[in-house]
């Protein structure tokens, strides 16, 4: 048996974290059934009215993602932007703002109301480095200064020219603190086929992907490498391993391994459900195997409000595996219904407290 990172971590003003495996079971005990793990109580709650949510509680390490764009080059069959939509049995269709220029004083608007909040911020779509928005929306993040930046991509934009410089180049120049780039494999083969890219579409190839992470460790951006578990690829801690010495020999350090989410079983029957219920690997089974490879060191883990996360540390890298769950998140959200978990900015313009973009209104957009 090997020895555990003895090591605490000091998070926030005197949050003390470690690695304790009693969180792990309480949560998947909660996730068969069991009573909650979870208590937003225990953590600080801000006042604040939104003009169409009314008088809120809002979670204090909120995080506000923006939808730059929902149109992607990829169509993944695990796609978690469709999923949402799904899981709550809706159809993936949103509302746009199609004038640029309104959508960006919209989003200003909206950065104003929430910069109160101190959020930290995500960028997300679709792809968002497709975007031609995405620049003047990195300038306008800016200006407001707000703390602890990502941006979440499938990397396939980043080397492409915007306002003279590359989107990558941009992202620095801006100030971004993270870049989380998608990828189910090293192999550009499998991960062209799995992700199912467009064929005429830009894509980021392994060769991009060197450049990219160089830039990267140059700069004070930080990059992390996102790898969802499916049975048909990465799908054992042997996988995850080699995954991690392929990536590391092209400058990556910094990983995360997420499993498929749980869904609603009611939810709207598409292919995409299908494939999840097929492919599910569960980083439960996962994280016993761990034991058997010491070189993996647990590092510490930590329990959000539908989410858990383990860090290891494996060559002074850094592997994080997280399952997500989407029926808790609706079972968490349903009985603190004055509290706002996480803010969502939709290319319609609405400022919502879910990923569905009817779902709890905080600020609805009217265009004048
Ligand atoms: S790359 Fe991301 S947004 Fe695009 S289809 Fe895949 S999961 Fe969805």
């Amino acid at each position: 048996m090997k020895s555990e990172q003895p090591d605490k971590i000091k998070v926030g003003a005197s949050r003390i974290i470690g690695f304790d495996r009693q969180l792990r079971e309480r949560r998947n005990l909660y996730k068969q059934g069991g009573s909650s793990d979870y208590d937003i109580g225990r953590y600080e709650l801000l006042d604040y009215e939104f003009r169409d949510g009314g008088k809120k509680r809002v979670y204090k390490n909120v995080n506000f993602s923006v939808f730059v764009d929902d149109y992607c080059n990829a169509d993944c069959k695990f796609c978690v932007a469709q999923l949402r939509y799904h899981h709550r049995n809706e159809l993936y269709r949103k509302g746009h703002i199609t004038d640029p220029d309104k959508y960006l004083m919209r989003l200003d608007e909206i950065l104003q109301k929430v910069r109160p909040l101190d959020p930290s911020v995500s960028l997300t779509g679709g792809e968002p480095t497709l975007s031609p928005l995405l620049t003047e929306v990195l300038k306008l993040i800016d200006k407001y200064g707000f703390r602890k930046r990502t941006i979440t991509t499938n990397g396939s934009g980043l080397l492409t020219v915007q306002d003279n410089d590359t989107v990558l180049n941009n992202l620095i120049r801006y100030h971004w603190d993270h870049l989380n780039i998608s990828r189910v494999s090293p192999d550009d083969r499998i991960n062209k086929a799995i992700m199912r890219y467009s064929a005429d579409s830009t894509y980021c190839t392994m060769e991009m992907l060197r450049e990219i992470l160089a830039a990267c460790r140059n700069s004070t951006l930080k990059h992390r490498l996102s790898c969802l578990l499916l049975k048909e690829c990465v799908h054992d801690v042997a996988g995850i391993r080699q995954y991690v010495d392929v990536m590391s020999e092209y400058g990556a350090d910094n990983f995360i391994f997420r499993e498929l989410m749980d869904y609603d079983k009611l939810a709207v029957n598409t292919e995409k459900t299908d494939y999840c219920r097929q492919n599910k690997i569960r980083l439960y089974d996962i994280w016993h195997q761990f034991q058997e490879y010491p070189e993996f060191v647990p590092y510490l883990n930590l329990l959000g409000y539908y989410y858990y996360v383990e860090i290891y540390k494996y060559r002074n890298m850094t592997v994080a595996s997280e399952t997500a769950d989407m029926n808790i998140q609706n079972l968490e959200k349903s009985a603190h219904p004055d509290v706002v978990y996480e803010m969502i900015f939709h290319t319609s313009g609405h400022l919502t407290g879910s990923w569905v973009e009817t779902e709890e209104m905080l600020d609805r957009y009217e265009p004048k």
